[in-house]
Formats: structure tokens, C-alpha cells, sequence
């Protein structure tokens, strides 16, 4: 059977992910050192495995209500309030989604009308530009500079926006750079939201992990465009337990917007997933309600082995800036003249080191890689060991 012409025209557009391809030829070599996937090397603190033991243990294998649990979702409207002071009503502007990725989809299904143009800031995390398409809508990527620490500026927005633009996409801290935003940054962003009535989707997940670079252990206050006058009612916020928490195979985060939206996203959801998984939902409770010290642990952790990679990153001629938040670096390897699949390649095959081409993240990402550090110290050292025989080669 000729299955092209089974298969529907919009996902056999779009390509599969970068990230995934690269990491086919790295399965089966032996002893390869992996800068690669996106995964906290912590495994779920102890506190939040147990609830889900013990949900277990007391029989907790139902549906819940397609919102998520109503305890969760006070939870989660707490937590909220507190971190990013934003107030979201738990009961009618929470929804408990299977991790980010789903509130990603359902939130353009929920918003995007086909045609409609989708902003997003580029490099970015490999699945919005597919999500868009997915949702028929037109994906539209405004470059973020090395120079800029790769935040998003509102005269570089303004240039993208048109008509038919319809919603705004953030993450910071970014997937891949680490890049962070700074409030007047933001609020410049605000203002051009409401000037030509665009959504947002602000992708929140790393939204823990932000660093203080004066060695302290990550005070760093993190605003969320959601808190900025006149923002909240066009921003549906996005945040999840799989990175701060380390719950990246629990697949649970949410998403909080005004009632209408999370209606429409509910609809969507109901029909698609029905609920999230109820130990995973009895898990994020604990994780909310007494998550906070192994979070600053596991951050000041990751905050050791920045400063570790960006050091030694810039020492072998790699410029790297030092990343604000989340777990990547994201060096400039131009001035070794191999594009990124390249050196990529040649770091695998040469020095069974393997980390992401900067292209997987979009066409701006070429001349740059993307290094998840959230592996062992010993595991850095000698990955950074072996980069460096390899720049110095080439
Ligand atoms: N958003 C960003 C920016 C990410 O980096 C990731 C995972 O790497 C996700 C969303 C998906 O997260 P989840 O595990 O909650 O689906």
C-alpha cells in the first residue's frame, strides 16, 4: 500500500524532531557520554515517590474529573499565587494536564483558528513549531541573538506581528540557551501583546531553576508575563513537575488561564486524554505542598555544574554565556567553521560525546550546540576533557 497517501498532509509536513533523529545513532554505541536529552538526573525525590506508593497502596486507580483533582488544583492555585503572584480560581481556571506537551497542544487547538499566526521565539524547544502546524496554524519564529543572551526583544517582535497574528509563545528560561528575561524586557513585550490584542502562552517549566550568579542559592526572582498589568486575561500560563520536581515520567503539569480559555482547552482535553493519571496527580500534591527543599538542592546542584561547563566551555575557545536558568548551555562553535550537525557528529563519532546540533531547535540555532548538564560531575568533567581534545584538533 502507498501510505503517503494514507497519511494526513499535516504530519507528513512536519519533520520529526531533531533531538530524536540525532539520538537513534547515539542508541547502541557503548560507553557514549550523554549532553543530550532534557532530564534532570535526579530521580523523584523520595517524598513525592512515596504519595504515589501509597495512592497506590489505598487504591487510587480512577478517573478523576477531567480538570484533576480538586485538591490539586487548590494546590496548584496556591503555589501559583505564591511563586509568580498571579491568583487563578482552582476549580474553574486550573486545568491538570499530562505534562506541558499536552497543554501546549490543547492550548493552540483551543486558540488558533487555521491560518492564524503563531510568534514564537527561536531557538526554541523542538515540538512548537510542529504544534502549531498540528493546530493549523502558521508558525512564525523571531530569532533571539547570542548577543542579547538570547531574551526576546519587542523591537524584534514587532517586526513579526501582523494581522493575522494571533498568539505569542515565551519560555523562559529558555529550551535550549538557559536564556532568562528581564521585567522591563517583558513589560515592553506586554504592551505590544495588548496593542495588537495577541494571546500568550508562556511556558513557564523551568521557571525554578534560575540562578543567581553570585553563588547564592537561586533567589533569583522569576517574572511571569501573566503578572504584568493587563496581562493576565490574554495568558494562558503553562508550568509542570517534570523538571523542578524531577517527575519528567509522571507526566503531569497544568495550565492557568481565565475561565473561558480553560473551557475550551477542557473540551479538547476530555475528548483526548480524559484526565491525568491519579497517582501522578496525588504525587504533585506532596510535591507542592512540601517539594521546596529538594527543589533548592537539586537547583544549587545544577547551579554548580553551570559554572563548571560555561567555565570550561569558554577556556576551550567555545563561547558561552553564562545561562540564567534551566539545566543548558548553549556554546557558539562557529569559530571552528563545522556547521553544528557536523561538529556534533564528529564529537560523537571522534570522542563518544554526545550532545544536540543547535539546528534541532530551529534554523537559527546553526553554530551552536546544545549541552543538557544535568549529568554527574564526574560525567562533565570527562565529557569537557574529551571536547577540549577535540576543539584543540581541529
Ligand atoms: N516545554 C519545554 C520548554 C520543555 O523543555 C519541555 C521538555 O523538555 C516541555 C515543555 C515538555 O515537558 P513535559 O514533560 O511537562 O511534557
Amino acid at each position: 500500500m502507498d501510505y503517503t497517501q494514507k497519511i494526513a498532509r499535516q504530519v507528513a509536513e512536519i519533520p520529526r524532531s531533531g533531538i530524536r533523529d540525532f539520538f537513534e545513532l547515539v542508541q547502541g554505541r557503548e560507553g557514549v557520554i550523554s549532553l543530550g536529552v532534557g532530564e534532570p538526573d535526579f530521580v523523584t525525590p523520595w517524598h513525592i515517590r512515596e504519595a504515589a506508593i501509597y495512592a497506590l497502596e489505598k487504591g487510587h486507580t480512577s478517573y478523576t474529573s477531567n480538570l484533576g483533582l480538586p485538591e490539586l488544583r487548590k494546590s496548584i492555585a496556591r503555589y501559583v499565587g505564591n511563586f509568580f503572584h498571579v491568583d487563578y480560581e482552582p476549580l474553574s481556571e486550573v486545568l491538570v494536564t499530562v505534562g506541558v506537551s499536552e497543554a501546549i497542544d490543547i492550548a493552540l487547538r483551543a486558540l488558533v483558528n487555521p491560518g492564524d499566526e503563531v510568534i514564537f521565539h527561536e531557538p526554541c524547544y523542538v515540538s512548537y513549531s510542529p504544534s502549531i502546524a498540528l493546530a493549523y496554524g502558521k508558525a512564525v519564529a523571531v530569532e533571539t541573538r547570542k548577543r542579547n543572551g538570547f531574551a526576546l526583544k519587542a523591537d524584534e517582535l514587532r517586526k513579526a506581528i501582523t494581522p493575522r497574528s494571533r498568539v505569542l509563545m515565551l519560555n523562559f528560561p529558555t529550551n535550549p540557551t538557559g536564556a532568562t528575561i528581564d521585567r522591563a524586557d517583558l513589560e515592553e513585550i506586554a504592551a505590544l501583546c495588548i496593542e495588537h490584542d495577541l494571546m500568550v502562552l508562556s511556558d513557564e517549566i523551568y521557571c525554578e531553576l534560575r540562578y543567581d550568579d553570585n553563588g547564592g542559592d537561586g533567589g533569583v526572582e522569576h517574572v511571569s508575563i501573566a503578572s504584568l498589568p493587563g496581562m493576565r486575561e490574554r495568558t494562558v500560563l503553562l508550568h509542570g513537575f517534570s523538571k523542578a520536581f524531577a517527575m519528567t515520567g509522571f507526566r503531569l503539569g497544568y495550565a492557568c488561564a481565565p475561565k473561558p480559555v480553560v473551557e475550551a482547552m477542557m473540551k479538547i482535553h476530555q475528548y483526548s486524554m480524559l484526565c491525568a493519571p491519579i497517582m501522578s496527580q496525588m504525587a504533585a500534591i506532596e510535591a507542592l505542598e512540601n517539594g521546596a527543599e529538594p527543589v533548592a538542592r537539586m537547583r544549587e546542584s545544577y547551579r554548580q555544574r553551570r559554572d563548571f561547563v560555561v567555565r570550561r566551555l569558554n577556556e576551550m575557545g567555545l563561547e558561552c554565556h553564562s545561562p540564567g536558568g534551566a539545566f543548558y548551555v548553549f556554546p557558539d562553535i562557529r569559530r571552528t567553521g563545522l556547521a553544528s550537525r557536523d561538529f556534533a557528529m564528529r564529537l560523537l563519532d571522534e570522542e563518544g560525546v554526545a550532545a544536540v546540533p543547535g539546528t534541532a531547535f530551529g534554523a537559527s540555532g546553526e553554530g551552536f550546540l546544545r549541552c543538557c548538564y544535568a549529568t554527574s560531575f564526574d560525567e562533565l568533567r570527562l565529557a569537557m576533557d574529551k571536547m577540549e581534545a577535540f576543539v584543540g584538533r581541529l
